[in-house]
């Protein structure tokens, strides 16, 4: 057994036995386990040195030099020998290869962090080669791992995003599944307005988790939810989080919006982004006191009746058909 080629090699948990290369350049690994843990039973923990057959396996592994590289994974199959034990057969696995793991732990790390650095995911997966869905999975993997948990805010604004067409990926099948439009996001308000994470779906059921996950003394912090008035999102931040404010009425629209305050109330904010956006034009400007009607009252149109613009809005403001009175009533 060379050591020099198992330190060359440097898949920890194996060691090379031999190595094999074709006319072609293809190089083949014969790899061994070495791993003593790999002879205990993974549900009772206790050893054998029963063996009931060997197996090969042809995990894929990094790129090694610019021919193609094999490996070929000898491992034995025990008998678990304990009375008590329900597992009467066990495979060896090393951490590197876990139990149905068809690529090494390093290929996919090296293939997370390539999506990482910029690749695509159909690049690198063309490159290695892998499948899509195992370099997506990997890339989610090394992202986790990149993630750190967002500090608590003391004022969360909760609301959701839809994409504007629908999207589809790949199943493990090699079928198509369409994604999610729907997904909620967490924004810091008081602090750095930054984005704090983001879930999939717009039900009660998706905040709730997500809010679970960042544990009781995150929650706790939380003084203030800013959101639309919701019923499912409400429902889902009373039961998550009982002791925070539930702030519906404020929009904190930010300066680019084209109003001069972050914080604005809901139904001021509105009427004043209708405004600056161009979506309707008051008759009076804004301060001249009730009465003041852009547009009439169809479809459409936006009517101020008092400043600093609290009245009815007609469907279509910022694209959206709404009912009227919703928003400014
Ligand atoms: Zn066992």
């Amino acid at each position: 057994m060379g050591n020099g080629r198992t330190i060359l090699f440097g898949l920890p948990g194996v060691a090379v036995c031999d190595v094999e290369r074709r006319e072609s350049g293809e190089r083949t690994v014969h790899v061994v386990t070495t791993d003593p843990s790999a002879a205990a039973c993974p549900v009772c923990g206790v050893f054998s040195t029963s063996v009931r057959q060997h197996r090969t396996t042809s995990p894929k592994d990094l790129p090694y030099g610019e021919a193609p590289l094999r490996v070929r994974w000898r491992k034995a199959q025990y008998r678990c020998r304990e009375p008590r034990c329900p597992r009467k057969a066990f495979t060896e696995s090393i951490a590197e290869l876990p139990p149905g793991a068809r690529v090494t732990g390093r290929l996919r790390r090296f293939a997370g962090a390539a999506v990482g650095d910029g690749g695509s995911v159909a690049r690198t997966a063309e490159r290695l080669p892998l499948s899509w869905p195992t370099v997506h999975r990997a890339f989610v993997s090394y992202a986790d791992s990149q993630l750190t948990e967002p500090a608590p805010p003391a004022v969360l604004g909760i609301d959701e995003t839809r994409r504007g067409r629908p999207r589809w990926t790949r199943t493990e099948a090699g079928g198509w599944q369409r994604l999610e439009r729907f997904e909620t996001n967490f924004v810091d308000l008081a602090g750095t307005g930054g984005l704090l994470g983001q879930t999939a779906g717009r039900t009660g059921a998706a905040v709730v988790s997500w809010l679970d996950a960042r544990g009781e003394t995150w929650k706790a912090a939380v003084q203030v939810v800013a959101m639309d008035p919701h019923a499912g999102y409400r429902a889902a931040v009373a039961a998550a989080l009982p002791n925070a404010r539930i702030d519906a009425d404020r929009q904190w629209f930010k300066a680019e919006r084209g109003l001069g305050v972050e914080q604005t109330a809901r139904n001021v904010s509105i009427c004043h982004y209708a405004v600056a956006a161009g979506r309707c034009r008051p008759s009076r400007p804004p301060g001249s006191g009730t009465g003041a009607a852009c547009g009439g009252s169809g479809p459409g149109r936006l009517k101020i009746t008092t400043d600093p613009g609290v009245g009815p809005v007609g469907a279509g403001v910022a694209g959206r058909r709404l009912t009227e009175g919703r928003l400014c009533g």
